[in-house]
């Protein structure tokens, strides 16, 4: 029986070297894909654990080396790195955490844990007593790398971290094992002593060198989403507040139109009223006097003073809109006041060489409505189109006026540039301009008061480029 035990002993012993030269090599290999897998990162903490990594497997190589090694390496030096590389992966996690040991400190410690073993396992009379140095402050270091890991776990709510304070759970308690069986001299003090505890850690170690790089892997993982999760948040927060601060701004400068429209309204009234009564009077003075630039100058007066009776008119509409007043609606001929707004703008048109082309169906089409509202729209609408073909060589305004069904359709072309994507985005928003010196109020404006009529107003691209914008309004048969 004894040759059998002996034989079984025997490749027991042999294979303990190789289990943990396997451990250590694993410990060497899985830190170097951990550190290319996360080394864009470029993280202190991740270097340091895995030069950690690195030391401990070295130790464990070290140690399976005891029989073929000198003394002084396989002892103090595969102890001094077997701590060393386990404080360095600690203070890798209590980086995490935001508590690092400092390097200086955690040098310190690992030389004087070596420096206590030394000198047990040199001078102490119990022989055992430095191998249970040993293993009790592994079963420290453990612990501690298990509790920091709790600690991120806690803190980050990271499942990775949580994996890692169990992996060395087991380790500890072999660890555990191993010290109450060689104190109650149930085992042999050694690292590589056949007994089942050793087993247990041996296979517990190999588990560990692979769980455990995979769980740091794991914990930065989650790092980053959590880090990238909080910077877009951060992001809609930001644009959420910068949407805010518009509208606010926004809203400030409706109230400021609407004070300023009111002293407009109450202060220009009177001087153009003036204005108006001079323009008349040049005007009949004008007719009096013979000679053809007399005459001239008259038909000028005359165009003047439909220009200011019709500001004076929207002033009036604008008074009446304050204090709440309802516009009176009549019934009016869309062709006419199409070709009356063209007629106010006529000489501004010239200068600018834009003829406008009209194209008008046979009979008169009405709708019911404020006029002097309906040609506000239009006096906006051609402004725009006339301003859109602005540095065109053959600069074009086609006005329709046709039928659809029993709606009228006003459509102003144009040959400007027509509308980009963007402008489109915001052509709703009041005070969207996109010409240094436009206020953007125009539109609303235009679209509020065909919506009051009844109809709407809609801006496009038009089949040949250009803008076409549409006046719709219900018809007064
Ligand atoms: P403003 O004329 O003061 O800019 P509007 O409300 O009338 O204000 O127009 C808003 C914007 O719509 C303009 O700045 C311009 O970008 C665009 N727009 C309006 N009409 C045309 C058009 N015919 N062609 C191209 N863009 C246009």
């Amino acid at each position: 029986m004894a040759p059998v035990i002996q034989q079984e002993r025997d490749l027991i012993n042999f294979h303990m070297p190789t289990a943990f030269m396997i451990a250590g090599l694993l410990y060497l290999l899985m830190p170097v894909a951990v550190w290319m897998l996360l080394r864009s990162r470029n993280n202190l903490g991740l270097t340091v654990w895995c030069s950690g990594s690195e030391i401990f497997g070295v130790s464990l190589i070290l140690l399976s080396l005891r029989d073929v090694v000198p003394e002084v390496v396989s002892f103090p030096l595969a102890n001094f790195l077997l701590f060393f590389g386990s404080l360095l992966r600690l203070e890798s996690l209590r980086m995490a955490l935001g508590r690092p040991l400092g390097l200086v400190r955690v040098v310190f410690s690992a030389l004087a844990m070596v420096c206590v073993y030394e000198l047990l396992r040199r001078f102490s009379l119990q022989p055992k007593l430095h191998f249970l140095w040993s293993i009790a402050l592994l079963i420290g270091l453990f612990g501690c790398l298990s509790w920091t890991s709790s600690q991120i776990a806690r803190r980050d709510g990271s499942h990775s971290a949580l994996w890692m304070s169990f992996i060395y759970v087991p380790v500890i308690l072999t660890l555990l094992l191993r010290f109450v069986m060689v104190s109650m001299d149930v085992a042999m003090p050694g690292v590589l002593h056949n007994d089942f505890a050793g087993y247990g850690m041996v296979i517990f170690g190999v588990f560990s060198a692979v769980i455990s790089q995979f769980a740091y892997l794991g914990v930065h993982v989650e790092a980053s989403i959590q880090s990238e999760m909080a910077a877009v948040a951060a992001k809609a927060k930001l644009e959420e507040s910068l949407v805010l601060g518009q509208q606010i701004a926004q809203l400030d400068r409706v109230r400021s139109v609407g004070q300023l429209s009111t002293s407009l309204a109450h202060e220009l009234g009177q001087p153009l009223t003036n204005i108006n009564l001079l323009i008349q009077c040049a005007e009949s003075e004008l007719q009096a006097l013979p000679g053809p630039a007399a005459q001239a100058l008259s038909g000028h007066m005359k165009d003047m003073a439909r220009s200011t009776q019709l500001a004076i008119d929207i002033l009036q509409r604008i008074r009446r809109f304050i204090q709440g007043k309802s516009v009176e609606k009549t019934r009016i001929s869309v062709n006419v006041i199409a070709i009356e707004v063209a007629d106010l703008l006529r000489d501004w048109m010239t200068l600018e060489r834009v003829r406008p082309v009209f194209n008008f169906p046979q009979g008169e089409l009405c709708v019911l409505g404020d006029g002097v509202q309906l040609s506000q729209i239009l006096m906006n609408v051609y402004r725009n189109a006339v301003q859109a073909t602005s540095g065109h060589q053959d600069r074009q305004l086609r006005i329709t006026v046709r039928r659809a069904g029993d709606q009228v359709l006003v459509q102003i072309e144009d040959n400007g540039p027509g509308l980009s994507s963007e402008t489109m985005a915001q052509m709703d928003q009041p005070f969207f301009s996109t010409k240094p010196d436009g206020l953007g109020v125009g539109l609303s404006i235009s679209r509020a008061i065909a919506e009051q009529h009844g109809g709407s107003l809609q801006i496009a691209n038009g089949p040949e480029g250009g803008a076409c914008v549409t006046l719709t309004l219900p018809l007064e048969a």
